[in-house]
């Protein structure tokens, strides 16, 4: 997989929320780690930097490669246990944007995604937007969904301009 970048890493759109975590809540999330008697590890109080230092996804390739300009001796697999373990203790979450390998980002940054299938840009959108999908699903199915596992995969509005420039469209 070496050289495979991402490909949903370029374009971003955040819909008017803020994603930009503070000091306090690192050190918030290190003391939650301390507290539940977590062996604070190099690797980890690097991973937890690097998580809290740029928001956005990425993948663990992207985050192995990040930690290893700080300390080169720490395995891409090493990355994955602390992902998952971090994971385990709700500090971090994952989510699949499309065809590509998981990212990961904070659990307090948890959001939804849009993403174009053709121009593979994503908009980002605050949690409440399922909040009646969310209902409707246990009400008529007694299921609780988890839309922000994955990205609703769709064709943006540029996209569908251009499509219709085509005559492709069946709308008129
Ligand atoms: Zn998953
Ligand atoms: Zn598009
Ligand atoms: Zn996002």
């Amino acid at each position: 997989m070496a050289g495979c970048a991402s490909p949903f890493a370029a374009q971003v759109k955040s819909a008017g929320f803020a994603l930009s975590p503070s000091g306090d809540e690192e050190e918030e999330a290190l003391s939650r780690l301390r507290s539940a008697g977590d062996r604070m590890t190099t690797p980890r109080r690097l991973l937890v930097r690097c998580l809290f230092e740029a928001s956005g996804h990425r993948t663990a390739e992207e985050l192995a490669a990040e930690i290893q300009t700080y300390a080169p001796d720490v395995s891409i697999s090493t990355v994955y246990r602390n992902l998952e373990e971090l994971e385990r203790l709700g500090v971090v979450v994952h989510l699949h944007l499309g065809h590509g390998p998981a990212t990961y980002h904070l659990a307090t940054e948890a959001h939804g995604h849009l993403v174009c299938r053709k121009c593979e840009i994503q908009v980002e959108i605050a949690d409440g937007f399922f909040a009646d999908l969310r209902r409707r699903a246990i009400a008529d199915f007694g299921f609780a969904i988890d839309p922000r596992h994955f990205a609703v995969i769709g064709l943006c509005a540029t996209c569908q301009a251009d499509a219709e420039d085509l005559g492709d469209s069946t709308a008129g």
